[in-house]
């Protein structure tokens, strides 16, 4: 009879006991509770149908969530890859654009349009791709492009394509169609899915929030082209969107007027500033953007006089070359923003400084090793460099994570990740038995598995942009490997005294037993807002 052996197993090995309080308890890899009249009918059943009654356990797996866990992340939490202690850190660097300036939704519309305007205008694309509108939830941060296939797609930290995220335009790719495509495998080598700065031969990442649009544009024009039979090379298509995207970037750079429809927390960014320098930090700016939209920004965010606040500003900095090549000196620029021909030997407050290297500016300032703190939002042109060669301590903004957190917070998810991994334990233990009607029910359970993801619930064609279904994203492996800190916007940095030292949480690696109860706490509730700050939110 079907799973006869499985529900065999289930009784002898899971140790099914009776508790005085009148409950049976399964101990697999989690612990299900029945009432009385449950397990009496259960033992009523035949096999197969008990069988099915536990096997349809994902019903009940509300059951298996221990009460209060969901709900409880705090989105403004600061979370630690690496120990930091913030009293050893004198000096504090920053990127601009989505480190001190973080934007809305509306200026990624505002960069499509003008991209798509070039791309039609400029190179004369089809008009027909006009007519595709911007579409904010489609793409998703860390993303691949395979260049020569037009593909867009998540990878995984072990360089493995995570079917059912393939995309061809705005359509999904079949994945027996993504296994033919790659060679009969969904694994891409190293050589060809990154280089250091994650754009290999073959593939690029997009590391970059503004590369939203980007890929929106790409998508797209590659869903219009194969929607109407058009031949055309993927790879010039990805150049000339590439370079209509700098363009719309530079338009934006003269033409932006900073307003609360495109600039979001202002005021958190000028409360962050004004209590890091009024406890005696030093500051400074290293941006690749031009002084004149930094400084229409940061006036509106700041004030004025934002340039009090900073001991050095440095922009057109041209990251992540700034910190691996030494050959650029550094220029300054007057009040107007015009390049002065004097010799730089000094970094001064007040001045305004273009281009240059790391290897002068730490000659310059000695602000040298984990004194320094440097938050940025690109993991590769702000974070690798400085974490890999130079020694600063390191700190990545990543906005999706406050969207991430909700849907972490929900019921549902809690619901379908303990189903989750209630069902991976049961596969664990129950794949030795390869009876016929066993191995039916495993692979239903392995479907199942498959298809009891969390996907949907973050972005609708991407997921999660730290998990695949079952592992961690190459954008979260990134993440981990070049930044000691990681957090939500920079305003999360006002949920901490400046003494505050962040504890990586310590979790079993995969030959260690889970011995420890500690730091449950993590992200949950000892973050209490500073009572000085509570006006701010
Ligand atoms: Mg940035």
């Amino acid at each position: 009879m079907r799973a006869n052996k499985l529900i065999d197993n289930l009784y002898s090995n899971c140790n099914l006991k009776s508790h005085r309080c009148g409950k049976f308890t399964f101990n697999c890899h989690f612990h299900l509770c029945v009432s009385p009249c449950d397990a009496n009918a259960i033992s009523a059943l035949c096999p197969v149908e008990a069988f099915i009654l536990l096997y349809g356990l994902s019903y009940f797996s509300s059951d298996l969530i221990p009460p209060g866990v969901c709900n409880i992340l705090n989105p403004s939490t600061i979370y630690a890859n690496n120990e930091v202690d913030l009293d050893k850190v004198d000096i504090y660097g920053f990127d601009y654009d989505y480190t001190l300036a973080l934007y809305s939704s509306a200026l990624d519309r505002m960069i499509y349009d003008k991209a798509r305007e070039f791309l039609v205008k400029h190179y004369k694309y089809p008009e027909g791709i006009s007519k595709y509108d911007y579409i904010p939830s489609f793409a998703a941060r860390g993303l691949h492009y395979d260049i020569q296939k037009g593909l867009l797609m998540k990878i995984d930290a072990f360089h493995y394509i995570q079917l059912g995220t393939v995309y061809r335009g705005l359509k999904p790719v079949p994945d027996e169609e993504v296994l033919e495509l790659y060679g009969g495998t969904h694994h891409v080598p190293l050589q060809e899915v990154s280089g250091f700065y994650g754009k290999g031969p073959v593939m690029k990442q997009f590391m970059d929030v503004f590369s939203i649009p980007e890929m929106t544009l790409l998508a797209a024009a590659n869903d219009y082209f194969n929607s109407n039979g058009i031949e055309y090379d993927p790879g010039h298509l990805f150049k000339d969107v590439s370079v209509s995207w700098i363009q719309s970037k530079f338009t934006l750079y003269s033409h932006f007027l900073p307003t609360e429809k495109y600039i979001i927390r202002g005021d958190e960014t000028y409360a962050v500033l004004h209590r890091l320098v009024s406890q005696g930090k030093k500051l400074f700016l290293i941006t690749n953007s031009p002084f004149s939209f930094v400084d229409k920004g940061m006036k509106y965010m700041v004030g004025k006089e934002w340039r009090d606040f900073f001991d050095v500003v440095i922009v057109e900095a041209d990251k992540p070359h700034f910190f691996n090549n030494c050959g650029k000196p550094f220029r300054r620029l007057d009040g107007n923003g015009d390049l002065q021909w004097d010799k730089i030997r000094s970094l001064d407050k007040g001045q305004i400084y273009k281009q240059g290297n790391l290897f002068d500016f730490l000659r310059l300032t000695g602000w040298r090793g984990s004194k320094v703190l440097y938050f940025g939002d690109h993991l590769y042109s702000d974070l690798a460099d400085l974490m890999l060669r130079h020694g600063w301590r390191t700190a990545a903004i990543v906005p999706e994570l406050e969207m991430e957190t909700r849907v972490v917070n929900t019921e549902q998810y809690a619901q379908s990740l303990t189903w989750l991994q209630a069902l991976t334990g049961l596969l664990e233990r129950m794949q030795m038995h390869r009876d016929l009607e066993s191995k039916e029910v495993l692979q239903d359970w392995l479907k199942e598995r498959e298809e009891a993801v969390t996907k949907n619930l973050f972005n609708p064609h991407f997921g999660s942009i730290f998990r695949t279904c079952h592992n961690p994203t190459f954008f979260s492996r990134r993440l981990c490997r070049f930044s000691d800190l990681y957090m939500a916007s920079l305003s999360c940095l006002l949920n901490y005294d400046l003494s505050y030292t962040f504890y990586p949480r310590r979790t079993p690696l995969q030959h260690e037993a889970p011995l420890w109860m500690d730091q449950l706490c993590t992200g949950c509730m000892k973050t209490p807002f500073l009572e000085e700050m509570a006006h701010i939110r």
